[in-house]
């Protein structure tokens, strides 16, 4: 084994000197040194080498060329013949290389390799070469470091394409235009780096009304590239909307947010401008304005009243010009009245009720009450409404107020009109239904059967005609509030039993069975017992007038949740479906021919509903047609016997 230092033979006393020197100086910098004979392949080596390489020189023992070519990195090993052979050949003065060594543990150091050829023959061929190790590994570290710090960086740039991120130099003059700015502004990075300024993308007019302004504010000249980043510099940042100019001239409104760049010393490096398109946020914009002047247009001029009210202070926020036009007040007296100003007090019920399904449902009404006028005086309304939340959860509550003053009037006047015509009609009626029943009973003698035929027809027009009449003024009274009710506790079976017994010899005339199914609960309700027959007797005798001859109608009653139900099935033809919507309405038949065929007046079933109405209960109908129908109605059911009430008046 050779080493450094035993191999030289020193010829004078300099020669050594230097050779402390040397010795010193590779020590100290922890440089490796090698010695190659290259003809022989055998190689001198100085001990750090080998500690570069955690190996003791007798660990590597014997030293040959193979083995620097045993540790070196199979990747590296042609890059090292490479540069051995350009060195070599003369075209290069030094072999210099970074390479991989294996460590002792294992792992791999990387290597500065320079060297040169020391001695030549006389065919020009290397004979000895001598070169140093320097190991490079934590460079090589730091360095890989900050690539990827770069990498990172430049990934994250990229990785924004929604956002326009853009840097520059204190000048202006860009020095990172990031993919977003490449989608955004249709440059390529590297046609604008170090090229151009943010000029380029600006709206120059946009640039020069901003300088204006700014000149103006800090009573200094500000223009050009300053623009941007004046107010950046005093507080940080800025954030403002701009128009960005495309490459193809085409523009669009940013909203850019320019931030000052700072390097250690805290002297600014630079800016960095990261810009959004808020293209579709300003054509939102846009058609909200729009579509708010529509319905704004629509809530003027609504002949209905509109009234828009905070929930939590009841404040009126928005009316139109038909909420108050009937109010007596003007707009500004409108919106300073509280809520109690213009309702009646006897309305407080009411109106906890219409709030509390505004609470849980979210909507309320339609209702009727009434508005105070400024005078003092009132006038009907009819409300519905809804509520709705603005964007920071505020309730507020829509409402729409219909002033049905007129409506009133109409219906008032219909059915005074019908109520005179009635009560003029009824005693007319009244004596020529009896004179025609004297005749027919022969009072004036015998009566042939021609004009016997024709008197019974005469009398079963009149009685029809009768019957109208009273339907009419029952409808009339109910209307009007003026129908009377005298509501008693009694036992619900009795009442039931005498309602069918009641209807049985009209079933019997149609050849039509009344079944009563048994059990009848035994329950209390609280009805009006005339009213509670009149019910039944609507339902029954049309269950019997639409039988198919020799068909069976059925009554039962159940009692559920508290409400007793009674149901009446027959086996007719049921009700169209068309016509179902209509059924209980006033002077509704399914085939007004039918009022001929089967007699009514198609006043039987508002009635009925109405009267059910006001007994606190509930009537509705199911029916497939072809298959009959069954019609039922729900009247509440007494817990206990409950002492008798004073008569009631509806209204
Ligand atoms: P009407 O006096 O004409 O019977 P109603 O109000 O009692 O008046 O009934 C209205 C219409 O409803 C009837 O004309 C008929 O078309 C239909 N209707 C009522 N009950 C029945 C039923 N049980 N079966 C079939 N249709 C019915």
């Amino acid at each position: 084994m050779k080493h450094w230092i035993a191999t030289n033979q020193p010829s004078h006393l300099d020669d050594v000197r230097i050779r402390d020197l040397l010795e010193l100086v590779v020590g100290s910098a922890g440089v490796g040194v090698w010695d190659w004979h290259v003809q022989t392949g055998e190689i001198v080596l100085n001990d750090l080498w080998g500690r570069m390489l955690g190996y003791k020189l007798e660990e590597l023992d014997p030293i040959h060329i193979e083995t620097w070519f045993n540790l070196l990195h199979p990747d590296d090993l042609v890059t090292a013949q490479r540069m051995l052979a350009a060195c070599w050949q003369g075209e290069t003065d030094l072999f210099r290389c970074e390479t991989r060594l294996r460590h002792k543990d294992g792992h791999w150091v990387w290597v500065q390799d320079t060297g040169k050829v020391v001695e030549w023959d006389a065919r020009g061929r290397p004979l000895r070469m001598v070169g140093t190790h320097v190991d490079v590994s934590h460079q090589k570290e730091t360095d890989q470091r900050l690539k990827d710090a770069a990498n990172l960086l430049s990934n994250v740039l990229n990785a924004a394409t929604e956002v326009s991120i853009i840097a520059t130099d204190p000048d202006g003059i860009i020095s990172i235009f990031n993919k977003g700015a490449e989608r955004m502004l249709g440059y390529k990075a590297e046609e604008v780096v170090g090229r151009h300024s943010t000029a380029t993308i600006h709206l120059a007019i946009e640039v020069e009304q901003r300088g204006e302004e700014l000149s103006r504010d800090y009573a200094t000249l500000i223009e050009g590239f300053r623009v941007f980043v004046h107010l950046p510099e005093l507080y940080g940042s800025e954030t403002r909307e701009w128009t960005y100019v495309r490459k193809d001239g085409s523009h669009f409104p940013v909203s850019l947010v320019v931030t000052t760049m700072h390097n250690e010393d805290g002297q600014i490096i630079g800016y960095l401008g990261i810009a959004e398109n808020i293209t579709a946020r300003k054509q939102a914009e846009e058609s909200l304005r729009e579509s708010e002047a529509r319905l704004r247009g629509l809530f003027e001029l609504s002949p209905v009243g509109i009234a828009l009210n905070d929930m939590e202070t009841g404040d009126f926020v928005e009316i139109n010009d038909a909420l108050i036009a009937p109010s007596g007040y003007s707009k500004d007296e409108f919106v300073h009245l509280s809520y109690w100003d213009i309702t009646p007090r006897e309305y407080e019920a009411q109106e906890a009720i219409q709030l509390e399904s505004l609470r849980t449902h979210g909507y309320y009404g339609p209702y009727e009450k009434e508005y105070t006028r400024k005078d003092g005086s009132r006038y009907p309304v009819l409300l519905r409404g809804m509520r709705i939340y603005d964007a920071r959860g505020r309730a507020y509550i829509w409402s729409i107020v219909e002033d049905i003053t007129e409506r009133k009037r109409v219906d008032r006047m219909k059915n005074e009109f019908i109520s005179v015509v009635s009560h003029e009609l009824r005693t007319p009626l009244t004596a020529i239904s009896g004179s025609l029943g004297l005749m027919l009973g022969g009072a004036l003698g015998p009566v042939n059967e021609g004009m016997a035929n024709m008197l019974k027809i005469a009398q079963s027009n009149s009685q029809r005609l009768g019957y109208l009449i009273n339907d009419l003024l029952d409808m009339e009274k109910l209307v009007a509030g003026k129908m009377q009710f005298d509501m008693q506790v009694q036992p619900f079976a009795p009442l039931l039993g005498h309602a069918v017994e009641a209807n049985r010899d009209y079933g019997t005339l149609r050849q039509v069975e009344l079944e009563l199914v048994e059990p009848v609960p035994e329950v209390l309700i609280r009805v009006d017992s005339i009213r509670f027959q009149q019910v039944l007797s609507n339902l029954l005798s049309n269950a019997i007038k639409f039988s198919p001859e020799k068909g069976k109608v059925s009554v039962s009653a159940q009692v559920k949740s508290g409400f007793v139900r009674v149901t009446v099935t027959d086996q007719g033809a049921g009700i169209p479906a068309k016509f179902r919507k209509r059924i209980f309405q006033k002077f509704s038949q399914a085939d007004s021919s039918d009022s001929r065929e089967k007699g009514g007046t198609g006043l039987g079933l508002a009635i009925t509903k109405e009267l059910v109405q006001r007994m606190d209960g509930k009537i509705d109908f199911a029916s497939e047609e072809g298959k009959g129908a069954s019609f039922w109605f729900c009247l509440p059911v007494m817990r206990s016997p409950v002492k008798k009430q004073p008569a009631e008046h509806s209204g």
